[in-house]
């Protein structure tokens, strides 16, 4: 619960941070227009009441297209530093708020058929020889990485499964395929860019973890995925 509170008020701070520049344009306008200090307070507080209400409308489903998100993500990117907000923040914002929406909204249940899971090439283990960018069946399912038990329970759910090298292999397969609901593992940025990116196409972000730092020998527990496909799928 407190964690939901936290990223809502990151979400809703962001979209605050962005409104104080067309509130103030707009009031320091009809100042010098003449329309009067109240009038012009008023309008100011309308521009940032109505944009906190449109990103109320997109938390609570009523409103579908991500625009809002990116704009409270994009100005909580450009004001980590002023803030000094830990890194991966507004990135953490985006794939919370996302994962959030579409658990509450999905109304229906996918195929296999229909699903594709995706991971990125760093949860191979370095010293694996196989190239399975291009045939992820070459894994031989020896352990050292949780590939084999990602194929394991994609064979079970019968879904597709892919491997991308990085965000423009991660669109093509995206293309390729034309999946309605997508099962994410990646990083905080190519999570965020990436949710943003596919969208209307039904999302759910698991983070990797970095075990041995950023990009080398990541690894995912096979059961979160587990989980995310049993929630979603016939
Ligand atoms: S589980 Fe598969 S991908 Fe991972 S190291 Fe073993 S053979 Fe390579």
């Amino acid at each position: 619960m407190e964690v939901k509170s936290k990223i809502n008020t990151l979400y809703q701070g962001g979209l605050l941070l962005f409104s104080i520049a067309p509130s103030a344009i707009v009031f320091l306008v009809l100042i010098a227009a003449g329309a009067g200090f109240l009038w012009s307070l008023a309008s100011a507080l309308i521009i940032l009441f109505a944009i906190q209400i449109t990103g109320l409308l997109y938390g609570s489903g009523i409103i579908r297209n991500p625009l809002i998100l990116r704009i409270s993500f994009w100005t909580l990117k450009m004001m980590q530093p002023v803030l000094s907000m830990p890194d991966h923040t507004p990135e953490k914002m985006v794939i919370a708020m996302n994962n959030r929406k579409a658990i509450s909204e999905c109304s229906r249940k996918f195929t296999g058929d229909e699903t594709l899971i995706l991971v990125p090439h760093c949860l191979q283990n370095h010293e694996c020889s196989h190239r399975l960018t291009f045939n992820p069946e070459s894994c031989e399912r020896c352990g050292k990485c949780p590939i084999g038990d990602l194929l394991e329970i994609r064979s079970r759910f019968n879904a597709h499964f892919a491997i991308a090298s990085g965000g423009t292999s991660a669109r093509r397969i995206v293309e390729r395929i034309e999946p309605s609901l997508i099962i994410a593992v990646a990083c905080p940025v190519d999570l965020s860019l990436g949710i943003l990116d596919v969208h209307p196409v039904t999302t759910v972000g698991v983070l990797n973890e970095w075990r041995n730092g950023p990009c080398f020998d990541t690894w995912v527990n096979p059961a979160e995925l587990e989980a995310a496909l049993e929630m979603f799928l016939q």
